[in-house]
């Protein structure tokens, strides 16, 4: 009998998940399905660039995952019962690289798994804000960026473009809305002062590459409604508006929130170090879908840098637990935030472990480059998930013979 691991979701870590799984198991022992709404690979950290009109190379999974024994499943995930272990899908698509016919009704189908790992991601986070779900452009799904990327191109010379959020999003949509249309006036409205996390010598430079830009930013302000036109603030002035951009963060998909697994307020799944649910064993999470501590006991913020890590850790756990091998330890930690100003301008700005920002920071083309090669590796390691690591298939040891951390349950 095959240990059938069901991973949800084919983003970053996702695929990552899947694809390093199929490197430490064997076919013999364990079925791998990896269950996406998409038939490509989406490169989410790309999708400001998507929305100016770049196109960005197609990752159809059927060519990553040819021949690496994990099944792909074209399906939109509806519901998840934990307690029989089952998750419900509604099949788009039965041309999924694995010899499926045309389906011309949508279907629902109930899949059942041994181990769950669970990696829908994020979307994007309205934060109730009236007007925004009707008026504002996202950018954190490729249907969004398509959206944004025809309306921007509708858009004449001197109309007014507002990306409202001063954090990574909102600062590398911005400056690449300001670079591919110099001739639109693009502003940006961030709740607290610009790059205030920053460090002096990354603050400096991106004030620099955004006033050359001719950035309008908006500090210090509070964004309570968007309109057709406009949006408004909390002391009651408004900035001109004939496209917004919303990028105030990100929020899960409310799929896990209706399961019993113990979830944060905001619907993330509360995982311990192994990024196993701290409330039902058989299931993993990782990537923006969970809630994992980092260094200084802080939450891992959601992002491709934590996230990956994570998927790393999930897929090593998963697979020491069932061939009862020592149970490894993946350091996520952070490193550096790299921020793309447009596509000849970058910010690297190094950080603590925990994420905070130090003295050093790599700017200008070097920093661009080196941003272009971050994302260019994130994508290159979904389709290579043992980046540098041999492959080390082990066989799957019997339920009651596991010893050591393979025993080891999560806290009910
Ligand atoms: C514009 C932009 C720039 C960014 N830049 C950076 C950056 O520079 N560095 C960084 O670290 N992070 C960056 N991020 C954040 C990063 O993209 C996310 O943190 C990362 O994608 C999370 O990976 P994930 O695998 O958890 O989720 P995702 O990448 O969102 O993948 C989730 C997958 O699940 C699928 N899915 C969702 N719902 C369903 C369903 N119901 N049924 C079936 N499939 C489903 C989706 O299609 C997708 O394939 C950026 C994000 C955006 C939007």
């Amino acid at each position: 009998m095959q240990h059938r691991i069901i991973v949800l979701g084919a983003g970053y870590t996702g695929a990552t998940a899947a694809g390093r799984l199929a490197k430490r198991l064997t076919s013999d022992d364990v079925a791998i399905t990896l269950v996406n709404a998409e038939p490509d690979f989406v490169e989410r950290v790309r999708m400001h660039q998507l929305a100016v009109g770049q196109d960005l190379e197609p990752r159809p999974f059927s060519e990553m995952f040819a021949g690496t024994g994990v099944e792909l499943k074209l399906a939109r995930v509806t519901g998840i019962d934990v307690d029989r272990k089952t998750v419900t899908v509604t099949v788009t698509d039965t041309h999924d690289g694995n010899g499926g016919s045309d389906a011309s009704e949508p279907t629902t189908e109930e899949l059942a798994y041994d181990t769950l790992v669970y990696a829908l991601g994020s979307g994007w986070n309205d934060q109730g804000v009236p007007g925004t779900v009707e008026h504002a452009h996202e950018i954190a799904s490729r249907p969004g960026a398509l959206r944004l990327r025809d309306r921007l191109a509708r858009l004449t010379a001197g109309e007014h473009v507002v990306v409202v959020g001063g954090g990574l999003t909102g600062l590398e949509a911005a400056t690449e809305i300001a670079e591919a249309r110099p001739d639109l006036a693009v502003a940006l409205a961030a709740r607290g002062g610009l790059g205030d996390w920053l460090a002096p010598k990354g603050r400096r430079h991106l004030r620099k590459v955004v006033d050359k830009l001719s950035i309008t930013v908006h500090e210090n302000v509070h964004v309570t409604a968007v309109d057709a036109d406009r949006v408004a603030t909390a002391d009651g002035t408004s900035i001109p508006a004939a496209v917004t951009v919303w990028t105030t963060g990100f929020a899960v998909h409310p799929i896990a929130k209706a399961t019993a697994l113990e979830v944060t307020d905001r619907g993330q799944i509360v995982v311990d170090r192994t990024m196993r649910s701290v409330s039902h064993p058989d299931v993993y999470a990782v990537g923006d879908a969970a809630m994992a501590m980092g260094p200084g006991d802080k939450p891992l913020r959601m992002s491709c840098a934590s996230g990956v890590p994570t998927a790393w850790q999930a897929a090593d756990a998963i697979a020491a637990r069932l061939t009862g091998a020592k149970l490894p330890k993946v350091a996520a930690r952070y490193f550096n935030q790299c921020i793309s100003l447009g596509r000849k301008e970058g910010l690297i700005q190094y950080v603590t472990a925990d994420d905070r920002a130090v003295r050093a920071a790599l700017t200008g083309r070097t920093a661009a480059v080196y941003k272009e090669l971050v994302c260019k590796g994130a994508a290159w390691g979904v389709a290579n998930p043992t980046l540098m690591m041999p492959s080390r298939r082990r066989r799957v040891v019997a339920e009651g013979t596991r010893t050591g951390a393979a025993a080891v349950k999560a806290p009910a």
